[in-house]
């Protein structure tokens, strides 16, 4: 592993951190208040192809790894318009479509998530089971060649722009008669899918949903993968959504960093810029050093993913999640300071970031799921529950 990026990541960093500064935070945040979604963004960096640049050319991506769509949702966050759903839909769908779909659901699905035209949500977390992934309650029966699916979901993204989403059902084991893990494709125009927005404290384009299948009714190939291996595929998947949460973080970070510093340098209030008071700049600093620290986690675990080391990306992705939350959260907490009353002024757009990268700690695993892993499976500790 190299630690000096290629010559074609540079080059894709480049085109677009310009294409993004056409769009920056004022567009996300003048859409999010008028109620309406990033479609223009969406469209257009789909165009480009920038949203499907970790899917195989023969599907119509780019070619490349998760390595470069992290590179791509690092790059619109630090113009201050990261976009959510790819960290769902050519992420971890993409992705899982890729690995383990059927050609025909490959044909089907991936053309449009590589450019962006078709949108699946990923839909795991329940209103009873929420960390518990063992307690999923969505479960699927076979009727003939069918398969009927009924349960509910919860904080489901995205689902308004969606055209389908997959879901994380469970099947009953013909052995056992254990239920175990399935991944469907549910379109979300399906008879019995119905999904209603959670009102969220959160100034954002991507809404949440509550998600409710009532006997939905799905052919044999809505199942992606096979039966019995769902979840490693669901792990494949996850890994990927990680390392783009971790990428959605360092952008972030890098865009409230980047504000706190110029203001540290143009703010005068004692005869010198508030940037020379050590207690202004230390934070800063020590905030850029951990930034930092993430950005590189995050690289090694989109290099390990990009090798086919899943158990290896596995922790990598975990601890880059974590770090890349951790700082960006501190980072916004701290531009905030440094502006003063200006921190929490609508014109310096700051305020919104603080529930934004909040969420980095809570989802799409909580900051505590992701020390009991580390705990658990690095440090060898017992597990509690
Ligand atoms: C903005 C947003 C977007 C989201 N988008 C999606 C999406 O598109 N698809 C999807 O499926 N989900 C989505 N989620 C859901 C998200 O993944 C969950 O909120 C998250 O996994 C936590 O689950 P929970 O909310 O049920 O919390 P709970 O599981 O109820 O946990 C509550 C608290 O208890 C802690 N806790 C729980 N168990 C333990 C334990 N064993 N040890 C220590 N602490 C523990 C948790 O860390 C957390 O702090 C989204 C959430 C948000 C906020």
């Amino acid at each position: 592993m190299s630690f000096i990026e290629s010559e074609e990541r540079i080059a894709l960093r480049a085109a677009v951190s310009d294409f993004a500064k056409g769009y920056g935070h004022e567009y996300m945040i003048r859409q999010a208040r008028a109620g309406e979604r990033a479609d223009e963004l969406w469209r257009a960096a789909g165009k480009l192809g920038y949203l499907g640049v970790n899917l195989p050319e023969s599907h119509g991506g780019g070619g490349g790894g998760i390595g470069d769509l992290a590179v791509v949702e690092e790059e619109l966050g630090a113009a201050g318009c990261p976009l959510l759903m790819m960290v769902v839909s050519p992420a971890i769908c993409g992705t899982v479509i890729n690995r383990f779909g059927t050609e025909q659901q490959k044909q089907r699905w991936l053309p449009g998530i590589a450019d962006g035209s078709t949108i699946m949500a990923f839909g795991i977390t329940e209103p009873d089971a929420g960390s518990n992934s063992h307690r999923l309650t969505t479960t699927a029966k076979r009727d003939g060649d069918d398969w009927v699916l009924s349960g509910q979901k919860v904080f489901i993204s995205g689902v308004d722009a969606a055209d389908a989403v997959l879901i994380v059902g469970r099947t009953t084991d013909a052995r056992t008669g254990r239920l175990k893990p399935a991944l469907f494709i549910v379109p979300t125009d399906a008879r019995g899918f119905e999904f209603k927005p959670i009102e969220m404290d959160l100034v954002s384009v991507d809404r949440q949903f509550q998600l409710f299948l009532d006997d939905v009714r799905l052919p044999a190939d809505a199942l992606v993968g096979d039966e019995d291996a769902a979840l490693a595929q669901l792990f494949a998947g996850l890994n990927p959504e990680r390392i783009m949460g971790a990428a959605f973080s360092v952008g972030l970070g890098r865009y409230a960093l980047d504000k706190a510093v110029n203001y540290a340098n143009q703010r005068n209030v004692w005869g010198t810029e508030i940037g020379a008071h050590q207690g202004v700049s230390h934070p800063l600093a020590q905030l850029k050093i951990e930034l930092e620290l993430a950005k590189l986690m995050t690289q090694k675990a989109a290099f390990l993913y990009d090798s086919g080391d899943d158990a290896g990306s596995g922790e990598a992705a975990n601890m880059a999640k974590y770090a890349a939350a951790e700082a960006t959260a501190r980072i916004v907490d701290q531009a905030v300071q440094v502006h003063g009353g200006n921190g929490l002024a609508s014109e310096y757009g700051l305020g919104t970031l603080i529930a934004t990268t909040r969420v980095g700690r809570i989802a799409p695993v909580s900051r505590e799921m992701v020390l009991n892993y580390v705990a658990q499976n690095t440090l060898g500790l017992p597990k509690s529950y």
